[in-house]
């Protein structure tokens, strides 16, 4: 069952110089339970495409519009006030350690129970258990001594699990996690993914994994959407991304990822060196497929008319004009 439906998305940032359209046209949903990741470079709208869910993008200098709707409700509908109740306790995030580091001077119990004294009416005491409870289901050791610890005494990896715990503090029903584990090492990297897949099979929470890491899709996702310059390109299930992706892009991505865990990142943008040329530029409309620049099957056709997503059978899904089949 769908618990995330968003249809024909489109965010502008709009400024006096004009305006560009970081998301364009984007359809996809997530089930219950599920874990869909948005892979793609940076810049091509995935994490632009979380926080217009979770309406956080500054209103005086973007533009939303689409449906986005969420078990049911039209997120894009609701005042400030109201979507204020839903994140943090039915839609929470985790970020990447260093956009939303754990405030320094409060224990990192404080913090756990702090959300869940705006959520939930709890006692000092069942409010403690709690957040020893989230601690423990995180996998820190000496939950009862570490509660009553401040951030900078713990590392990285355990950082962003207590992250973690704040963020599945109130039982959500979407996670949504954008590059969690990019500032980690690969072995603490391998570990966080596990503890958000296993949480996810527990708790059934469903999750958006945003990553540009073609290794960490393969560990975690159940299903995958490939954004490319604002638009989804290609989208399928995990296997079948891996073992029979079709749109040139993706293909791109995947010869382009020379080992499992590294990455087509800021940091690393070698990597991405098979593709040629540049991702275009997104304050003018596009004319034709937005991969034609770079493509090396693109042919007359794809520099005048935008390839409609066609459906192959199984979810899988791709704008191409090198693939028949039925327009989804
Ligand atoms: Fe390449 Fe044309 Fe397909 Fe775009 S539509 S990916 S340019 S072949
Ligand atoms: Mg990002």
């Amino acid at each position: 069952m769908a618990l995330l439906e968003i249809e024909n998305l489109q965010t502008d940032f709009v400024s006096h110089g004009g305006s560009v359209r970081a998301v364009n046209d984007l359809s996809f949903q997530v089930n219950s339970g599920e874990i869909v990741a948005l892979v793609g470079e940076s810049g091509c709208g995935k994490s632009v495409t979380s926080m217009s869910v979770l309406r956080l993008l500054p209103e005086a200098t973007t533009r939303t519009d689409g449906v986005i709707r969420f078990d049911g409700i039209n997120l894009l509908d609701l005042s400030e006030a109201e979507m204020r109740r839903l994140r943090g306790k039915a839609i929470a995030m985790v970020f990447q350690e260093p956009m939303t580091s754990l405030n320094p001077v409060l224990t990192v119990g404080r913090q756990i129970q702090e959300t869940l004294k705006i959520h939930e009416k709890l006692s000092r005491a069942q409010a403690r258990q709690r957040a020893i409870d989230m601690l423990t289901l995180v996998g820190i050791p000496a939950p009862d001594q570490r509660i009553d610890e401040y951030p900078h005494q713990l590392s990285g990896g355990m950082r962003q699990r207590v992250m973690i715990a704040i963020a599945l503090a109130c039982n959500p029903k979407l996670l949504i996690a954008d590059e969690p584990t990019t500032a980690l090492d690969v072995t603490i990297q391998a570990q966080i993914l596990d503890l958000i897949r296993d949480l996810n099979k527990r708790l059934g929470s469903a999750v958006i994994f945003i990553t540009h890491d073609l290794g960490v899709v393969a560990e975690v996702a159940d299903r995958v959407i490939v954004m490319y310059a604002g638009r989804k390109v290609e989208e399928a299930q995990v296997d079948a991304l891996f073992t029979d992706p079709r749109h040139p892009y993706t293909k791109g991505l995947l010869g382009a990822m020379p080992v499992l865990g590294s990455s087509l990142s800021d940091e690393a943008p070698q990597s991405l060196a098979e593709i040629r040329g540049q991702v275009p530029a997104l304050n003018k409309p596009i004319v034709g497929c937005v991969f034609a620049s770079r493509c090396d099957l693109a042919f007359e056709r794809c520099r005048h008319e935008a390839p409609l997503m066609t459906r192959l059978g199984d979810g899988h899904a791709v704008a191409c004009h090198l693939e028949g089949g039925a327009h989804a």
